[in-house]
């Protein structure tokens, strides 16, 4: 993954956040704020700076904002055990673009695995506010970005053993579960593995 990556400067020393099991997503409320103005208004409320771990343009472009391994400050009970990401725009009012939210997508699988991670929330579903906004696609980026776990995309070279022995099945159980009549499999073959 691309990051842009900003030397941002941090009023506290931050806190470890370890080991995250939740992505909470949100929107900035603003259509055109960056994660510099982002960082200075969390600042501006006494915080060490920038709550979110990520930030997404609306040109899909993914900026570093809270070091990814300490705590962030964009979910209040939830910091400790979650990574924030927020996405530039005013979703009560706009829709979100096809590039940033491909960006969102990539960037939670690329968490999702790194973490093990299974839970996507909105801020709004842990929390009584309207962030991150009525027209954002929750239900869609989680059903994309979770998806990818019960699901395998044969590589070139895979076999059906070398699936079979990776994922802890026999190789009559993923015949099963894919509707194979052969052991004949090709690259880009998107397979059952639940
Ligand atoms: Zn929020």
């Amino acid at each position: 993954m691309n990051f842009i990556e900003h030397d941002l400067n941090f009023k506290n020393k931050l806190k470890k956040l370890n080991k995250p099991s939740m992505i909470v997503i949100h929107h900035a409320a603003h259509a055109s704020a960056n994660v510099l103005d982002v960082h200075r208004w969390h600042k501006q409320n006494g915080w060490s700076g920038i709550g979110y771990h990520f930030y997404i343009g609306k040109d899909g472009q993914i900026h570093k904002g809270r070091p990814e391994n300490s705590i962030g400050a964009h979910c209040k009970d939830y910091n400790k055990v979650s990574l924030g990401i927020c996405l530039q725009g005013n979703f009560q009012l706009e829709e979100v673009n096809k590039i940033q939210l491909d960006a969102l997508i990539g960037l939670c699988q690329c968490l999702c695995d790194k973490y093990s991670i299974s839970t996507i929330k909105g801020h709004g579903e842990l929390k009584s506010t309207s962030c991150p906004g009525l027209n954002f696609p929750l239900m869609k980026v989680r059903q994309r970005v979770l998806r990818m776990f019960d699901n395998y995309i044969v590589k070139a070279g895979d076999t059906l053993w070398s699936i079979a022995r990776h994922y802890n099945l026999t190789v009559l159980r993923l015949m099963e579960l894919n509707g194979l009549k052969d052991s004949l499999i090709y690259p880009n073959q998107i397979l059952k593995i639940i």
